[in-house]
């Protein structure tokens, strides 16, 4: 499971908590902390 400060990929993240999704461009940018809720753990989208 792809956590905030993680490097995943590029590729959609949804936070575990309230569902808010973090859209990730690069391969290098990082998840952030979910700025909705805080928490750290996303799942991948397809
Ligand atoms: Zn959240």
């Amino acid at each position: 499971m792809p956590k905030a400060g993680e490097t995943p990929g590029a590729g959609n993240f949804q936070c575990t908590k309230c569902g808010y999704i973090v859209a990730l461009a690069n391969a290098t940018d990082k998840l952030p902390v979910c700025p909705k809720c805080r928490a750290v753990d996303y799942i991948k989208k397809k």
